[in-house]
């Protein structure tokens, strides 16, 4: 079989080899957490143990954290029950979907939604804050852009925020940032912070939200009242325990495996330079996991699909928008309209190595050329 390239890391990861272990031994210990005999108290005592790690790793101080099935499932809650009423949320046009959607559904229950609109390939930071008010209940937004890597800063946001309405609760959609950047959930001021297992090499499933005040979160699932009666039903032992070794890996190797990003961006970023007219959509500063990369001439899910079939995957925009017509996010930063229909995202982990990178340029440099001869482009057309 032919070697796997995976540069789609933004999608999903490949889960560690002893977050797989770890899987295996959770099933096993299949004891329910809320009964009351000592093997299930063992369980629970795991489970809580997880819920500690995840604490730390972000420098918690007070507050909760509630296990939910991913990322979709924490910014649903957060948007939706985290700051119901009659006041206003602000955010941006360049989030999740799972955002944008959650949102809309906001919107339609009465409450008034303020969208900051990106400009010039970037938001404004200063923009969101201008757009909070004294009747702004909560500010949402990202700190990784999962299509293009932008790193919104948390630090400068939390404090101006908090500056202009101290009543005004953080969202951060931590998704693609967590476990690749830094985060002290007390700097930057954040009641609410949403994260994915299978973004960081646990698995699918299970994800988490950081919950600063529990009493002001109102539950999206009711049941039999586990998670503080915040997120009922039987705990999702399995994918909390992924998720704790994954916490465990990731916080253990956190520098190593950051200067191994930044060489794989780097190296990458480097060789694109055989392959004519292309263009970086991704800012320089941005995060060291996701390159976007239009070639111009070349639309993106043929040279994707030309890729796949040398064993070399990427994405053509946000997984989770797959399907469907166009990437909100690119046009929100105002890609051009050629860029946009050529783009395709890179993203690493740090299981990649820098010789696949090698190998990946040589690919796509052939499919490149290739592609253009169909698509009668000429070179420096468009430059
Ligand atoms: N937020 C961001 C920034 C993401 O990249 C994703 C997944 O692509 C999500 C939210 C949704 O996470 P999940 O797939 O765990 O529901």
């Amino acid at each position: 079989m032919k070697k796997e390239i995976y540069f789609d890391n933004a999608a999903t990861t490949m889960p560690y080899r002893e977050v797989i272990e770890e899987v295996k031994r959770a099933a096993e210990e299949y004891y329910n957490p809320s009964a009351i005999y000592d093997r299930a108290i063992e369980v629970s005592r795991k489970l809580e143990s997880v819920r500690q790690l995840f604490l730390d790793s972000v420098s918690a101080e007070s507050g909760t954290v509630l296990f939910t099935s991913g990322g979709t499932e924490s910014i649903n809650t957060a948007l939706l029950n985290g700051a119901a009423g009659k006041k206003n949320i602000v955010s941006t046009d360049y989030e999740h979907s799972a955002t944008i959607k959650a949102l809309a559904q906001a919107s339609s229950n009465g409450q008034e939604i303020r969208i900051v609109k990106a400009t010039d390939r970037r938001i404004d930071t200063g923009r969101i804050v201008d757009a909070v008010n004294e009747r702004t209940a909560m500010v949402s937004f990202m700190h990784v852009n999962n299509e293009i890597g932008d790193i919104l800063d948390i630090y400068e946001l939390g404090r101006s925020i908090r500056k202009k309405n101290p009543q005004t609760l953080i969202h951060v959609d931590a998704v693609q940032s967590y476990m690749k950047l830094g985060i002290d959930v007390e700097k930057a001021k954040i009641d609410l912070m949403s994260i994915s297992g299978h973004k960081i090499h646990a698995i699918k499933g299970i994800g988490a939200l950081y919950v600063r005040n529990p009493q002001k979160l109102k539950p999206l699932i009711f049941g039999g009242g586990q998670e503080r009666g915040l997120r009922s039903g039987t705990e999702n032992v399995v994918g909390i325990r992924a998720l704790g070794k994954a916490i465990e890996l990731g916080a253990m190797n956190f520098s190593k495996n950051a200067e191994k990003l930044k060489n794989l961006k780097a190296h990458f970023a480097a060789r694109l330079s055989d392959i004519s007219d292309h263009r970086i959509n991704s800012a320089a500063d941005g995060a060291d996991h996701i390159l976007n990369v239009s070639f111009l001439g070349v639309p993106s899910e043929i040279l994707l699909h030309s890729l796949e079939s040398e064993g070399i995957y990427v994405s053509s925009g946000s997984a989770c928008s797959a399907g469907k017509k166009g990437s909100h996010v690119l046009e929100a930063v105002n890609l051009r309209k050629e860029e946009r229909a050529s783009a395709l995202r890179f993203s690493f982990s740090a299981l990649n190595e820098l010789s696949e990178i090698d190998e990946a340029i040589a690919v796509l440099k052939r499919s490149v050329e290739e592609i253009r001869k169909f698509t009668k482009y000429r070179t420096g057309k468009n430059v």
